[in-house]
This record gives C-alpha cells, structure tokens and sequence, in this order.
C-alpha cells in the first residue's frame, strides 16, 4: 500500500499541484488500510475545510485514481477508494467481505481473454471477494458458540 509520502510524490511526478486538500486526501489513504466512500472521504474533509463541496471532493479522488495513487472498488454498497496497492505493478485482487483486507494478485485473466477484432480494450478490472482466514475462523467460532448453547 502506497503511504501519504508516496502518493504525494507520485502526484507531483505526475504533474499535479500539491494543494492543501491534496495533502489531507493523500494523508488520510496513506494512514487508512481500508476503503473509503466518497461520503466518507467528504465527511473528514468538510471538518476541516468549510464550504467545500462534495463535487470537489469526487472530482479529487476520480484524479488520484486516474494516475494510479488511489483504486476503486465496486462494492454492494457503492464505490469504495484506498491507496493503490503499487503503482507501477499491474495487479488485480482479493478482498475480504467482512474486514476488507485486501491481497494483491498477479494473474491477470485479460491475457485468457478473447477479445473481439472490433473491440479495443482500455481497462479491464477483476475482483474476487471471499473471507480472509481471520474472518472465517471467527465465524467458525461464533456458529460453533450458538451450536452448543442450543444443546443446553
Ligand atoms: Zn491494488
Ligand atoms: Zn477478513
Ligand atoms: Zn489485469
């Protein structure tokens, strides 16, 4: 996972000015493993900047996932941000549904893909979705607490 310094360097590198709400964005995905919305994303924002309009906010994360600091993900409940895995290193993933940890993976299925003549591809995404071990064992436990206090 890309830390705040990283991504400001990459935005910088990239061309992008460094504004102040820039910096905070950058700082809150290099200080936060999981995904945020963009209503979360605009409710840490709004504390600190008043007046700040939530297009802004969007507008800023749609950038920082153009070039490559932030992925998207698209969950049940909506489109979810985190800092990119790795910048440079194209990668797909595995993400728990309970605690969001994320795994990168290398298999890339577009390689497998027919893709039409006609069609020209210009992006693709994979996502699987599953438990981490944590998460399964936990609820492993927690079926096996309700199973014996039925037997009492
Ligand atoms: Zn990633
Ligand atoms: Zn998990
Ligand atoms: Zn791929």
């Amino acid at each position: 996972m890309l830390s705040t310094d990283e991504i400001l360097q990459a935005m910088s590198e990239q061309g992008l000015r460094i504004t102040d709400q820039r910096k905070t964005l950058a700082k809150l995905f290099g200080e936060t493993s999981g995904y945020l919305s963009a209503k979360d994303v605009y409710k840490h924002m709004e504390c600190k900047y008043s007046g700040l309009s939530f297009d802004t906010v969007y507008r800023n994360l749609r950038v920082m996932e153009e070039l490559g600091v932030l992925e998207q993900i698209v969950f049940e409940d909506g489109i979810k941000f985190k800092s990119s895995c790795s910048q440079d290193h194209h990668h797909h993933h595995m993400i728990c549904l309970q605690c969001q940890k994320t795994y990168p993976i290398s298999f890339c299925p577009m390689n497998m893909t027919d893709t039409p003549e006609q069609f020209r591809v210009v992006k693709h995404k994979f996502e699987v979705f599953g438990y981490c071990r944590e998460c399964e064992e936990a609820a492993s436990e927690l079926k096996t607490a309700a199973h014996s206090e039925e037997e009492h």
